[in-house]
């Protein structure tokens, strides 16, 4: 067998999957989602040396790349199925909306910077993904046109309970969100119970950047 060098992207990949698994991400879908997507894709230039490091990452408009820890705790909690309709706000730089595009039948995403939804749109389309569908736009409104969802996913962070998206799930739908005012937040699981109520869980400490009002008035 060939000797592998031990800075290989498929090493790092490796170890990154490996801390992961450590971190208690055991749903194997979700591993396999985080494997097959290059995360170097999604990173600028002058950070795809660090792109398999668990470590969030600077992207364009002042914003940031999740840590693919947290994407994997998110992804893992949506219990995501191959039939589902995802809606996720804050496309960012795609990386989460790839990866949640492999594990349903389509992902809805918006994004309030044209900058970002046009670059994560060209990743896309680099990647081959058919059942994403973008929107520019204010994600706190989601997108009542293609409601109500099975999961909804928000990778900002809300300052409250997001009720106008939690009107748009599914009466047993699942939505993920960080929430809180500060720079350090709730990551809460809403599960509908069927009957228009939630049963709410509170999964850990994150840091997101915040989900603003309105779109950007810069690029
Ligand atoms: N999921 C992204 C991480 C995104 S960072 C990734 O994998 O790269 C959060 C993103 O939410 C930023 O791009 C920010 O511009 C966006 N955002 C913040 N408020 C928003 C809103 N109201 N509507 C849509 N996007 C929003």
């Amino acid at each position: 067998m060939a000797k592998k060098d031990d800075d290989s992207a498929e090493t790092r990949l490796a170890r990154l999957i490996l801390a992961l698994r450590g971190q208690g991400i055991s749903d194997p879908g979700v591993l396999s989602a985080i494997e097959t997507t290059p995360r170097e894709v999604f990173t600028p230039d002058l950070f795809k040396e660090r792109a398999f490091e668990d470590s969030a990452l600077p992207i364009a408009c002042g914003q940031t790349i999740s840590q693919p820890f947290i994407v994997g705790l998110m992804t893992q909690a949506l219990k995501v199925d191959k039939r589902d309709r995802v809606l996720e706000i804050g496309t960012g730089s795609g990386y989460q909306t790839t990866i949640l595009s492999k594990l349903s039948r389509l992902v809805y995403t918006v994004e309030r910077y044209r900058t970002l939804m046009r670059e994560a749109e060209a990743r896309f389309k680099a990647l081959g993904l058919t059942n994403v569908i973008t929107r520019f736009g204010d994600g706190g409104e989601g997108w009542p046109e293609q409601a109500p969802f099975d999961r909804i996913m928000v990778t900002a962070a809300a300052s409250d309970e997001p009720k106008t998206l939690l009107s748009q799930l599914k009466p047993n739908g699942i939505l993920v969100a960080p929430i809180g005012k500060g720079p350090v937040q709730s990551l809460k699981r809403y599960s509908g119970d069927g009957k228009g109520g939630f049963q709410i869980e509170t999964l850990t400490d994150v840091r997101f950047v915040p989900l603003l009002d309105g779109v950007a008035k810069e690029l």
